[in-house]
């Protein structure tokens, strides 16, 4: 059966995959082999600078591959959230990451920094800090190499173990981002008191801010509120030249979105990577 929690697109992809099986539906059960199966991937979207046009590095972003189509995860991780699965699924993408870190520093001479997004459950479950802790050891990548994307979700249920979390997680030297900022209901008094070092504006206030003058207001404020507090700001969901001159005006320091790159798989990702290097070099 569909479930609750999952939403339209959810329940859409139930039906399908149940008609595809042919059988009684289990998604969560399809899922839970997803990554023994190894049809769980990243695609990788590169961030650029504003200041140079320089690559920066990139969002991890995972896709569940079924039969050759790629799964959105927005169509499965309201599931794993849920079903607790996320931190399986979590751990496998962090171990991902890490060995594609690894893999292009060897190929390439040169540190790259990628980022990955954690969910609040993977994030709130015990053990998170250890295995974190125990992947840096075992791959030897650079731990200011791997940036943690969270969400201002985590500071609804308890803020202080997620400040507190957060100062562990810092002082092993990873990068912290709050990603979708804007969206959540943290207030600013938190925000101030979170160790982190990057915002991430969402691309709901990007997407109009060019047309709707309010929401351009608020994307002015947020660099400005982030840079107040010492912060890296970055805006999701650039699409085109008009809205990355607005936010280079406007003094913002980075972009992610189609204008610079879509999601791109790992071969394409280091091709990328290379003709940025070249760029570079020129
Ligand atoms: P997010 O972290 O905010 O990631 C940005 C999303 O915006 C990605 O969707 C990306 O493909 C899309 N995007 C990037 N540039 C543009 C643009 O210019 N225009 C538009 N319209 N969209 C753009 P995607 O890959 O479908 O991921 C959706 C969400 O799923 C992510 O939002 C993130 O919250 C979650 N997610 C993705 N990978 C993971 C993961 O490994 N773990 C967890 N827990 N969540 C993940
Ligand atoms: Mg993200
Ligand atoms: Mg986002
Ligand atoms: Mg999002």
């Amino acid at each position: 059966a569909a479930r609750k929690a999952g939403g339209d697109r959810l329940v859409v992809y139930s039906h399908q995959l149940n008609a595809e099986a042919g059988e009684r539906l289990d998604l969560e059960s399809l899922l839970r082999h997803a990554v023994e199966r190894n049809e769980l991937e990243l695609h990788y979207q590169p961030q650029q600078a504003l200041h140079d046009g320089g690559l920066i590095g990139f969002e991890a972003l995972l896709r569940w591959r079924r039969h050759g189509k790629l799964i959105s995860p927005a169509d499965f991780i309201p599931l794993a959230e849920e079903s607790g699965l996320i931190v399986a699924i979590g751990n496998w993408v962090l171990e991902e990451a890490c060995r594609q870190i690894s893999v292009w520093q060897a190929e390439i001479g040169q540190r790259v920094v990628v980022a990955v997004n954690i969910s609040p459950r993977q994030f709130a479950a015990p053990g998170f800090l250890s295995h974190l802790e125990e992947l840096l050891a075992t791959t030897h990548v650079d731990p200011s190499c791997l940036e943690l994307e969270i969400t201002e979700s985590v500071m609804v249920e308890d803020a202080e173990s997620a400040i507190a979390l957060l100062h562990r997680l810092r002082a092993l030297g990873l990068k912290l981002a709050i990603d979708d900022f804007g969206t959540g209901y943290s207030s600013l008094a938190y925000l101030s008191r979170f160790p982190i070092h990057k915002l991430k504006i969402d691309q709901s206030f990007v997407r109009n801010m060019h047309a709707v003058r309010e929401q351009g207001a608020i994307v002015q404020a947020t660099i400005g509120l982030g840079h107040s507090l010492g912060l890296t700001v970055i805006a999701e969901g650039v699409e085109s030249e008009t809205q990355r001159a607005m936010l280079s005006a406007w003094r913002c320091d980075e972009i992610q979105g189609y204008h610079y790159s879509r999601p791109l798989p790992a071969a394409s990702a280091l091709n990328f990577l290379e003709g940025s290097l070249q760029l570079q070099a020129a």
